[in-house]
Formats: C-alpha cells, sequence, structure tokens
C-alpha cells in the first residue's frame, strides 16, 4: 500500500513533468535535432547547440540538463524520455529540442520501465 506522502510525492513529479512538457511546447519533436548530418564517417557533435534557439537552450537550462551525469542510474539512455540517435544523427529528448548526449542527464529523469 502506497503511503499517502510517497503517493502525493509521485502526484507533484508527473506535475512537474506535464508542467516542463507545457513549457517548452516540443514534446512532439523527439529526435529531430537539427544537428547538420556528418560527412560520411564522422561522428556528429551532439554537443553543438549553434542551430538551437535562444529558446530551446533556456528550456533544457531550465529542466538543468547536463553533459554529464553526476548518479550514473540517472543518465539520459536510462531514461523513458529518452530518444535514441537516428542513422548518424544525435539523442534528443521529449521535453526540448536539440541534441544530447546518452550520458547526459536533468531534473526530470524518469526511469524506463523494465
Ligand atoms: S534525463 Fe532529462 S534530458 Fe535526459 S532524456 Fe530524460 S528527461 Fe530528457
Amino acid at each position: 500500500m502506497m503511503h499517502r506522502r510517497v503517493w502525493i510525492g509521485k502526484l507533484m513529479s508527473v506535475t512537474g513533468l506535464l508542467a516542463a512538457i507545457a513549457a517548452t511546447g516540443c514534446a512532439g519533436n523527439a529526435g529531430s535535432s537539427k544537428v547538420d548530418k556528418p560527412k560520411s564517417g564522422q561522428s556528429p557533435d551532439c554537443s553543438d547547440l549553434r542551430s538551437v534557439s535562444d529558446t530551446d537552450r533556456k528550456a533544457r537550462e531550465a529542466l538543468g540538463y547536463e553533459t554529464s551525469a553526476t548518479d550514473p542510474e540517472r543518465r539520459c539512455s536510462g531514461c523513458a524520455l529518452y530518444v535514441p540517435p537516428k542513422e548518424g544523427g544525435c539523442a534528443g529528448c521529449m521535453l526540448f529540442k536539440g541534441p544530447i548526449l546518452p550520458e547526459g542527464s536533468c531534473i526530470q529523469f524518469q526511469p524506463r520501465p523494465s
């Protein structure tokens, strides 16, 4: 049986997530980072935010996105909101536009269901 305090905590977490999605208005852009495709044989620079607008940069900053997770258990690659890279591109996040790194993290980490 879930304690009331735990339940309220979970509710607040989901509410915060929905507020973040509403604030960024970009939940549907997953994996659509506009990082230039690398030339054949090259890896894309998924830290390059030159094509990301100021608004979208602020959205990722508001969520505390960092390129290297301080807690290995909370890496983007293990998050339910992680969008794997496609065809030599960069990974993305369902919460904001632009590339992310699999080893990154943010305050909205949601463990991927097992
Ligand atoms: S940890 Fe944050 S930035 Fe990374 S995929 Fe999850 S929600 Fe997106």
